[in-house]
C-alpha cells in the first residue's frame, strides 16, 4: 500500500469501542467533500483523554474496525497507534502518516466534541503545522463555540480547521456499551458484522 499514491489523506482517529454509524458517516462525508485517496481509521491504544473507564482490548477494537470498513475500498484501518508503546498522541500518529506519504496532505476527521477541545491536545501548534482538521457536527455539541474555544490559535492555525455538515446520528459508543448491558437492541446504530462480533465476544456485558 506504501507504494500506492496517495495526495490527500483522511485519518480517523478514535476508541472506536464500538466503531459505529456515527464515525462511518463523518469518515465518508470527509472523503467525498474533501476529495480524500484514502481514510485510515487508526484505533487508539491508551487515549490520553478517556480516565479511567476500562475500555476494550486494542485486537477487539481493531477488528470491530476492520469489519465496519471492509466494504469500502478507500478507507483502511491501520493499527500504528496500538503497537505504539505510551500514551497514543495524535501528533505521533501524524508524523507516521507524513513519514510514510511525503508530501500528501493529511486531514484529521474529528467529531464536533473532540474538536472543541482541541487546546488540550499534545503539542496543538505542531500539529496544525503537520495537517489540517475536519470536524463533523454531532448532535449535542454546539460549533457556534467553536470560535471562542480556539480563542488564542494564531489565525494561520485557525484557518486549517473546517467545519463540516453531516447528517446528524445522535449515535455513540457510550450509549451503544450502555444498551448492551441494559439488553437493548443496538440494531441499525452499527454494522451488523461489528453487532455480531460483540455479542460474539461478549463485550460490554
Ligand atoms: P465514546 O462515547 O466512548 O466517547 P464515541 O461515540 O464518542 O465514543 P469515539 O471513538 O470517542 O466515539 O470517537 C472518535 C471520533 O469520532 C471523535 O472525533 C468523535 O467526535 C467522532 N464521532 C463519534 N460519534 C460521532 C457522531 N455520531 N457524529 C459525528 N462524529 C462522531
Ligand atoms: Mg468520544
Amino acid at each position: 500500500m506504501k507504494n500506492e499514491l496517495f495526495e490527500k489523506i483522511g485519518i480517523m482517529g478514535g476508541t472506536f469501542d464500538p466503531i459505529h454509524y456515527g464515525h462511518l458517516v463523518a469518515a465518508e462525508g470527509a472523503r467525498c467533500h474533501f476529495g480524500l485517496d484514502m481514510v485510515f481509521f487508526v484505533p487508539a491504544a491508551r487515549p490520553p483523554h478517556k480516565g479511567d473507564r476500562y475500555i476494550s482490548h486494542p485486537s477487539h477494537r481493531l477488528d470491530m474496525t476492520i469489519l465496519a470498513t471492509g466494504s469500502n475500498p478507500r478507507f483502511q484501518v491501520s493499527d500504528v497507534e496500538i503497537r505504539r508503546s505510551g500514551p497514543s498522541y495524535t501528533i505521533d500518529t501524524v508524523f507516521h502518516f507524513a513519514r510514510s506519504w511525503p508530501g500528501a496532505l493529511i486531514y484529521f476527521i474529528t467529531g464536533a466534541d473532540a474538536i472543541l477541545e482541541i487546546l488540550t491536545w499534545h503539542r496543538v501548534e505542531e500539529l496544525l503545522d503537520m495537517c489540517s482538521f475536519i470536524a463533523a457536527t454531532r448532535p449535542g455539541y454546539r460549533l457556534e463555540n467553536l470560535a471562542g474555544s480556539l480563542q488564542g490559535l494564531p489565525s494561520r492555525y485557525i484557518e486549517k480547521i473546517s467545519v463540516m455538515e453531516v447528517p446528524a446520528l445522535a449515535i455513540s459508543s457510550t450509549d451503544i456499551r450502555e444498551r448492551v448491558k441494559k439488553g437493548m437492541p443496538i440494531k441499525y446504530l452499527l454494522p451488523e458484522k461489528v453487532e455480531e462480533y460483540l455479542y460474539s465476544k461478549e463485550l460490554y456485558i
